[in-house]
């Protein structure tokens, strides 16, 4: 097989995958109830290999197992949509106040593009391919809810290794250009919810009292400084306080009895996960034991930090290199600040998360409108590349 033949397949494939994004674009579902995408994307690959459907979290995996033995590698696409009333004016556009706005419509064609050469290919294929389709990415933890179940076990073993790919509709990604970086690509998201216990009073005499309100403005006040002085400086840290509460706005002569604040944490290493949790903790205890309060300190499930394996980087630039030429690959000089649940998959799995440019040729990808925008477009001829990509490393993985 010669590497011109998969992208020659993959565009003989592309009018019926076009259909497929189209379809599915115009019924987005949301969160981890996901019934009519689920069933669509079933039908599609249901013929393709071993299917295991898991209704209530609208998850889905097909084992397409190869003519000769050998490991097997995980490719997943992500299924479900955003909660935005579509303004893109496409006929195709969604009418249910949801919204593909995420591209996770071209991320299940494409995987099913994948899907379908691979297919074609299992007889000479030295191993399995292990096909990923998960709900609740935007925060609804869908890919640890397929881990939970060992989803990703379906082959009796740990894959080798695991790829995804994300579609971008602006972020300065040219149309059919790929981008990612070995090491960290995307960020840890993941929110803090503190509550302070003070004493309620009289406004008049506070030092009867125990003020929880000027506690938490000091500690609030010194994260950026316990930020800088433990953490490196080339591997950030980002607390951001997005709301803070206390008494009430018609009262000011009354001392409360809580304060109370939420904030987003941004990490870009596993040890940096785990450390500004302990850190922040510490950093408000402190606060609030010196001024004799109390403070609760809750933090959410967060995403984890998406670390790509080099060498499966290395693997990828090394596939679109052969099968697209030359300046198709960038190699992005940071990471972002953005979270993705596939970093759970890759944590376990060596792997890599791959972006493509699918911004419209005749709009400027510096200023097109992004990912989650309510004005998003994709240009799904992309799906020739996204395919390619994700069946040409899983046969070098396999049979390379
Ligand atoms: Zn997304």
């Amino acid at each position: 097989m010669t590497s011109s033949a998969l992208v020659n397949d993959a565009k003989q494939l592309l009018p019926e995958l076009q259909k497929i994004r189209r379809d599915l674009h115009q019924i987005p579902e949301f969160g981890l109830e996901l019934p009519k995408t689920l069933a669509y994307v079933v039908d599609q690959v249901k013929d393709l290999g071993e299917l295991r459907v898991e209704h209530d979290i609208s998850c889905a995996t097909v084992l397409i197992r190869g003519g000769k033995p050998g490991p097997t590698v995980l490719l997943r696409a992500d299924m479900d949509a955003l909660r935005v009333d579509e303004a893109t004016g496409l006929d195709f556009a969604s009418t249910n106040g949801y919204m593909h706005a995420c591209g996770h419509d071209l991320h299940m064609a494409l995987g099913i593009g994948a899907a379908k050469l691979l297919y074609a290919r299992r007889a000479e294929l030295q191993g399995n391919i292990l096909m990923f389709f998960q709900s609740g990415e935007e925060g609804h933890g869908g890919a640890d809810r397929m881990l939970e179940r060992d989803m990703h076990l379906a082959s009796g073993e740990l894959p080798v290794s695991a790829y995804g790919i994300h579609v971008f509709s602006g972020w300065g990604i040219p149309k059919g250009i790929f981008a990612s970086k070995p090491g960290p690509l995307m960020a840890s998201a993941g929110d803090a919810l503190v509550t302070f216990h003070g004493k309620g009073g009289h406004g008049s005499s506070p030092w009867l009292s125990k003020d929880p309100i000027s506690v938490m403005v000091e500690a609030i006040a010194a994260i950026p400084t316990m930020i800088t002085k433990r953490f490196d400086a080339f591997d950030p840290v980002i607390v951001n306080v997005g709301w803070i509460s206390a008494g009430k706005t018609d009262t000011t002569n009354i001392v409360p009895e809580l304060a109370e604040f939420g904030a987003t944490i941004r990490t870009f290493s596993h040890e940096n996960f785990d450390a500004i949790r302990r850190e922040l903790k510490i950093l408000l205890e402190s606060h609030a034991h010196t001024a004799g309060l109390t403070v609760d300190v809750e933090f959410s499930p967060a995403s984890q930090v998406v670390v790509n394996d080099a060498a499966s980087v290395a693997r990828a630039e090394k596939i679109i290199h052969q099968e697209f030429g030359e300046n198709r690959y960038v190699n992005l000089p940071h990471a972002m600040t953005g979270g993705e649940d596939f970093a759970s998959i890759i944590k376990v799995i060596p792997g890599a998360f791959i972006f493509l440019g699918a911004c419209p040729p005749e709009i400027d990808p510096n200023v097109a409108p992004v990912n989650h925008s309510n004005h998003a477009v994709f240009d799904d001829e992309v799906l020739v590349e996204g395919s390619v990509l994700l069946a040409g490393v899983a046969l070098d993985i396999l049979n390379g």
